[in-house]
């Protein structure tokens, strides 16, 4: 299952997705439960008619979310979700942090020494 399919190509999210996201969109599928929960929340929201998810992106070890408009609730949404996303692993969802200088990335202990142990190879 591909980021997209999971949440544009499923319908899930219409108000957040009416079109494929200007920037592109993807991460880690440890921080899916997260944007579940933040997509959930922000259709629930008075949204206005050019709303949309314009990028969904990793960068320099946080959760970055990027909408065309900022109605009321949606940038503290976002600011909740993104400060979920800095103690949960990107790959696999448990409690993580950042890791790495220069090329930070937020992980899990097990996913950290999965990942060291396969640079090292
Ligand atoms: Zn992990």
């Amino acid at each position: 299952m591909s980021f997209y399919e999971e949440f544009i190509g499923s319908r899930r999210y219409p108000r957040c997705f009416p079109r494929q996201p200007l920037c592109g969109a993807g991460c880690g599928e440890g921080w899916w439960p997260i944007l579940h929960d933040l997509f959930a929340e922000l259709e629930a929201l008075p949204l206005d008619e050019h709303f949309a998810i314009d990028q969904v992106k990793e960068k320099f070890g946080g959760l970055r979310v990027y909408t065309s408009t900022y109605p009321d609730g949606v940038g503290e949404a976002i600011v909740r979700a993104e400060q979920r996303a800095a103690v949960t692993c990107e790959t696999c969802g448990a409690p993580g942090e950042e890791r790495g200088a220069g090329w930070v990335k937020t992980r899990c202990d097990a996913c950290q020494a999965a990942w060291e142990a396969e640079r090292s190879a």
